[in-house]
């Protein structure tokens, strides 16, 4: 007997840094290096990916794979060394890239069709009388609630039949298929904008790292849009970038009334509809896909440009699993694609200003809001000495006034739901806090919960304290909910609406909300960050910033950046249309240098200082840094396997702990790290490589995170 069986690689989806060799049975053809197959595993039967062919090292008694899924390599070549490049630089197994890396329909197994969902999309007609249709009349306001469309599943799912949508074709209130959308004349370019957009052209050929800063309201979407139409008339595909909440119905309409058929990726997709933009990317059947984090990952037939809108943004790094920075991998693709890419932001993160100042990347700056309102002047408020109710000073509430009785509208910010973050007993001195965290817990007054905003915990208000029995248990400072209750108090005419994950969750409601302040009606407008991006609201005349400086004081060495950076994008909501607009900061530490210098100078200056502190203290972007994060039920054991990691260091890195992560304990876990530092790349790669394989003891799970969002 021939002993010719041939053997493939295969990359499976588990926690293990290597590929598995099997044998291809005589009843399939050997697959495609990038083809799926699916594998016995364990006891376990998974989808892996082919990787190689007849390995020159291959194991010599091999089991035999159960399926070979595709005729060929479901990605480009592009893709498939893009995900070597993740493994290597975030030390994560291959397998496993490839599974965060294909859409969920190619993992399972599924096969890669388009296939297209029924659809249904208020017509533009005027709505029929449907005073005595009272189904159909509600299923257009689902149709309304959910931005004007939504599936035939969807519909169905919530309730409706097949006989209203029928009913509602024939009224001609609804159509089949994608809204289709009135096309748009583009305005005329302000003179920063029309620089920008010079400086691109000519360099569509080649990598070309560009950082576009401009204000807020600047119009940066603008320049995107031109960059874009000189793409697609050269017949090439662009992929824009935007941060999860950034990825609003309206975002979207302006994409499509432009350019019409805009492909979409994001979180809320179900596996088909990711499938099918994604096909229609890899298959050059696409022209433009906007997409949150992932779809950086996103096949392409002929990408010819990658933007990243709000390149600061937090949410572009995942935070668990495989780390990676979306906005990094980006310029890793335009770079191995030799294709321009575009960094756009009002407050650039630091990675990309220190990336100007090496020469590295081009900026275009936009000075000017686009629509040519100024922008808002910004203010310290000093409440040292000034009684707080709910929160708020009377200096604060009297300036609110004043913008309301003008007949402008006022937005509160506040970084912290809920009602209150402390609830304590002031005779004994007991306070609520979570039995899994090192963590207090929140006090929710509506719901009648406290909370632990770290691990998901809640339970039921305890009216006495549990510890000594004292009746007089007190909310001590003030959350989103608590606010609003005070400017309910204060302001009894006022239309007042609030904003954050809490409130979002009826969707309904909050459409409502949006919708009124769209209107321009005077009124107030309280939340927490879901606010500072994504809806344009342009009658904001008064930007109200409550503990918002509080970020300045964190431990971690990012804090500042990120405080600096929210600062601004919620100011930037303040004066949009004709009046102007002022922001408020109200503080106890007025005198904070990073605070004032944030308010004399603005971003620019603020960053350039930040930057320098950074350098002098070795920290990046000056340096590189990745964190080793260990965590186990048993509080001793992280520390003692950081330990044991730390020995096996190379002594070319600094490295500091094994320390306690700020909070310790979250969920039970006890947690701790390790911190890596080094001047250059490749001695820091080296070093996590000599320990990426150590196997941790049992209850220690352990991870690795390179270009860390935070130090805590
Ligand atoms: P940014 O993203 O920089 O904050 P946007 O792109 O949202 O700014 O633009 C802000 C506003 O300015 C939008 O309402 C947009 O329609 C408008 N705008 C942009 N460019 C121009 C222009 N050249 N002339 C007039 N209005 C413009
Ligand atoms: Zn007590
Ligand atoms: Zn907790």
């Amino acid at each position: 007997m021939l002993a010719m069986t041939p053997v493939v690689r295969i990359a499976v989806p588990v926690p293990l840094p290597q590929a598995f060799d099997y044998a291809v049975p005589a009843t399939c053809l050997p697959p495609a290096v990038g083809a799926r197959v699916r594998v016995p595993f364990g006891n376990r039967t998974l989808v892996g990916i082919c990787i190689e062919a007849d390995p020159k090292d291959a194991f010599a008694d091999p089991k035999e794979l159960l399926e070979v899924l595709d005729e060929q390599s479901i990605l480009p070549g592009d893709v498939q060394r893009l995900a070597l490049w993740l493994a290597d630089y975030y030390h994560y197994p291959l397998g496993e890239v490839f599974a965060t890396l294909l859409p969920n329909a190619a993992l399972k197994g599924m096969p890669l069709r388009v296939r297209t969902e029924e659809i249904w999309h208020r017509s533009s007609a005027a709505a029929p009388d449907l005073s005595r249709a009272e189904r159909q009349r509600a299923l257009l306001a689902f149709l309304d609630s959910n931005g004007g469309w939504a599936s035939g599943k969807a519909i169905r799912a919530a309730g409706f039949t097949s006989a209203m949508i029928a009913a509602l074709v024939r009224k001609g209130a609804i159509e089949a298929g994608e809204r289709r959308f009135d096309s748009e004349q583009p305005p005329q370019l302000t003179a920063d904008q029309e620089a920008a957009v010079k400086d691109y052209r000519g360099k569509l050929d080649r990598f070309s790292p560009n950082l576009l800063e401009g204000v807020t309201g600047s119009g940066k979407t603008e320049v995107y849009l031109r960059a874009i139409a000189h793409v697609r008339r050269c017949g090439r595909q662009v992929l824009v970038l935007v941060p999860e909440i950034a990825l609003t119905p309206q975002t979207l309409a302006r994409f499509r009334r432009r350019y019409g058929t805009t492909d979409v990726m994001h979180s809320g997709l179900s596996d088909q509809e990711r499938l099918n933009a994604w096909l229609r990317c890899r298959d050059g059947q696409a022209q433009i896909l906007i997409g949150t984090r992932s779809a950086v990952f996103t096949p392409f037939k002929q990408l010819g440009l990658i933007v990243v809108d709000e390149e600061h943004d937090a949410s572009f790094k995942q935070q668990d699993r495989l780390r990676y920075s979306a906005r990094d991998v980006a310029v890793k693709r335009a770079r191995d694609l030799g294709i321009p890419l575009i960094l756009g932001s009002a407050t650039p993160s630091l990675e990309s200003l220190e990336n100007v100042r090496r020469r590295r990347y081009r900026t275009q700056l936009l000075h000017q809001r686009a629509t040519g309102a100024p922008m808002p002047s910004m203010h310290i408020l000093d409440i040292r000495g000034h009684p707080l109710r709910e929160g708020l000073s009377h200096p604060l509430t009297a300036r609110i006034e004043r913008h309301l009785d003008a007949g402008g509208q006022v937005l509160v910010f506040l970084n912290r739901r809920g009602y209150a973050p402390v609830y304590l007993c002031p005779d004994c001195g007991w306070q609520a806090a979570c039995s899994h965290c090192d963590a207090r817990l929140t006090l929710h007054q509506g719901r009648k919960r406290l909370a632990c905003h770290h691990c998901g915990a809640e339970r039921p208000v305890t009216e006495t304290c549990p510890s000594c029995g004292s009746a007089h248990l007190l909310a001590v400072g003030a959350g989103t909910e608590r606010t609003e209750a005070g400017l309910r108090e204060r302001f009894p005419g006022a239309s007042l609406i609030r904003i954050d994950s809490d409130t979002a969750r009826s969707q309904r409601r909050l459409e409502e909300g949006l919708a009124k302040i769209g209107r321009g009606e005077p009124g107030i407008l309280i939340g927490t960050q879901m606010l500072a991006k994504g809806h344009d609201f342009p009658n904001i005349t008064m930007v109200a910033a409550v503990n918002a400086d509080a970020g300045f004081l964190s431990a971690d060495f990012k804090a500042p950046e990120r405080t600096a950076q929210l600062l601004i994008q919620v100011a930037g909501r303040a004066g949009r249309a004709s009046r102007p607009g002022e922001v408020w900061i109200q503080t106890l530490q007025p005198t904070n240098p990073a605070l004032r210098r944030l308010i004399q100078e603005g971003y620019a200056g603020f960053a350039d200082h930040e930057l320098s502190i950074r350098h002098r203290a070795g920290l990046p972007p000056a340096r590189h840094m990745a964190l080793l994060r260990a965590a186990a039920a048993d509080p001793a054991a992280p520390a003692a396997f950081l330990a044991e990691l730390r020995a096996k260091l190379p002594n070319d890195l600094e490295v500091l702990g094994p320390a306690p992560a700020q909070m310790q304990r979250l969920a039970n876990q006890h947690r701790f790290q390790l911190m890596l530092l080094a001047d250059r790349r490749g001695p820091l790669h080296r070093g996590i490589r000599a320990v990426a394989g150590v196997a941790a003891p049992r209850g220690v799970r352990w991870e690795i995170d390179v270009d860390p969002a935070d130090a805590l």
